[in-house]
Parts: C-alpha cells; sequence; structure tokens
C-alpha cells in the first residue's frame, strides 16, 4: 500500500514538473524548452518594437514601405491571417529584424544591397522562423527562471539598465542598443532551413538565398556588418541552404501552380 502511494505521488510529482516546465516542438521537429508565456514574450517584443520606432527614424508612406510589405505579406499569408507589422527605419546598414508579437523591421540599407525581391524574401523569411520558431522565449528560458524571466520582461523599457540590456539582447535587439549576442549556429540554422521553406511556399526564387548571402559577406568585407556580427559563419549556411536547395525547388513549383507568385516591386 506504501509503494502504491509512493507511485501514486511520483506520478503526481512528475505530471506537475512537466505541466510548469514547457517543452514545445519547432516546425522542423526538434524539441525546446519553453518557460515564458507565449502573450508574456509577445508583449515584450511589441514594447521593444514600439520604443525602437520612437527612437529611430523611420520611412511610413512610400514606394519602398509598399515593397517590404509586399513581399512579407507574401510570405505571411501562406500560414497566417494575422496581420504583421513591417516597419522601414532610414540606417545604411544591411540589416532586418524580427520580434515576436509579429513585428518586423527592416534598414533601407538592406533594400540598397539586395538586387531583387527574392533575395530581400529571403532576409525577412529567415527573421519571420526565428519568431515562429520561438527563438526568444528558448534563449530566454534556457537562460532564466520562469520567475526571473517574468521579472526580466517588466524591464524591457530600461535599456540603461542590465536586466533591460539583458532582455533586450535575448529577444534579438542587443545591435541596437550596443551589445552583439549571436543566435546560435543551431537557432541560425533553423532560421535558415525554415525561412527557405517559406520563401519557396511562397513563389520566390529559393536560389536567390545563396545569392543574397554571397552580397552579405562580400558587404562584410567592405564595412563590418551589424547583421553578420549578430549572424555568423556565411560558408556553413550556404552549405545547408545548398543541402536544403531541392526541397525547396519543388516547394516553389508547387506554389507556382496554386499561382503564387509574388510581384513586388521596388
Ligand atoms: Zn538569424
Amino acid at each position: 500500500m506504501k509503494t502504491l502511494y509512493f507511485i501514486l505521488r511520483l506520478i503526481l510529482v512528475l505530471a506537475s514538473v512537466s505541466t510548469l516546465v514547457g517543452c514545445a516542438t519547432t516546425a522542423t521537429g526538434r524539441q525546446q524548452l519553453i518557460l515564458m508565456p507565449a502573450d508574456q514574450i509577445n508583449q515584450m517584443g511589441i514594447t521593444a518594437f514600439q520604443d525602437l520606432k520612437a527612437a529611430q527614424k523611420i520611412l511610413t508612406t512610400g514606394k519602398n514601405v509598399n515593397y517590404i510589405n509586399c513581399i512579407t505579406q507574401a510570405m505571411t499569408h501562406t500560414f497566417t491571417n494575422a496581420s504583421w507589422e513591417v516597419v522601414l527605419f532610414v540606417n545604411d546598414s544591411p540589416n532586418a529584424f524580427a520580434l515576436p508579437g509579429n513585428k518586423i523591421g527592416i534598414h533601407s540599407g538592406l533594400i540598397t544591397l539586395t538586387d531583387n525581391p527574392d533575395q530581400l524574401a529571403a532576409v525577412i523569411g529567415h527573421e519571420i522562423s526565428h519568431v515562429l520558431a520561438r527563438h526568444s522565449n528558448e534563449r530566454l528560458s534556457q537562460k532564466f527562471a520562469l520567475q526571473q524571466g517574468l521579472m526580466l520582461s517588466s524591464k524591457i523599457s530600461a535599456p540603461n539598465t542590465q536586466l533591460g540590456k539583458t532582455a533586450l539582447s535575448l529577444l534579438g535587439l542587443g545591435g541596437h542598443y550596443g551589445i552583439i549576442l549571436p543566435f546560435s549556429r543551431l537557432h541560425e540554422q533553423e532560421a535558415d532551413i525554415l525561412g527557405l521553406t517559406l520563401m519557396a511556399k511562397a513563389g520566390f526564387d529559393p536560389q536567390q538565398s545563396i545569392n543574397l548571402w554571397h552580397k552579405m559577406a562580400q558587404a562584410n568585407k567592405q564595412h563590418v556588418s551589424e547583421f553578420l556580427s549578430t549572424h555568423p559563419s556565411y560558408h556553413h549556411r550556404i552549405e545547408i541552404l545548398s543541402q536544403h536547395m531541392p526541397t525547396a525547388l519543388v516547394l516553389r513549383e508547387k506554389a507556382k501552380a496554386l499561382d503564387r507568385n509574388p510581384h513586388c516591386t521596388p
């Protein structure tokens, strides 16, 4: 009887532990630790984005604003009807970022660097994939317990404090506040594979992703770009993209058959 009681208690304890410790699965089938509630992490992204828009110069109208919206919508509409806010930041460095809460920032320098909508789609697709795969939440969960994470999220609007800096860098915005905290190679690889799939499903040419990374590497030789400081190892990146290219090309053919042929012009 005592043994049975012990087993029952053990089951109860294990059950409560498993509901506390969130284990999720990404679209690539990888198990990940997710502790922060989704609405909390989304709110962090929304607040950080709001602050960044207020602090930096942005464009709200014009052909380039329509251009980045066209590319983003072509991709997000393949998996959701929910809207994503895309903002054009006046900044010469070729960079882009996405935040939980469906927020995307594009630097004007990235539009200058890219030759066509497909190359821009490669970067935007990569950034959207960081959000879809909950990478910010995972990074926060790996470093902090739930209570600490919640406390940290309340400091998101205080970039001058250590906790505020930590929160912003875990979210993926460190570069904007002078801290470089790269995504891990695992997260980068995952965002590359998911991003490639996303652009192909939307009807963009996935092969342009390789041209894009060559261009980024070249740009990095001229002046150290923030994007490559936070997104290292483009040789490895191109290798991974090449491995997944045959699958992506099949997806693009299917997209064409579904009449997904985005006409986004700068
Ligand atoms: Zn990345």
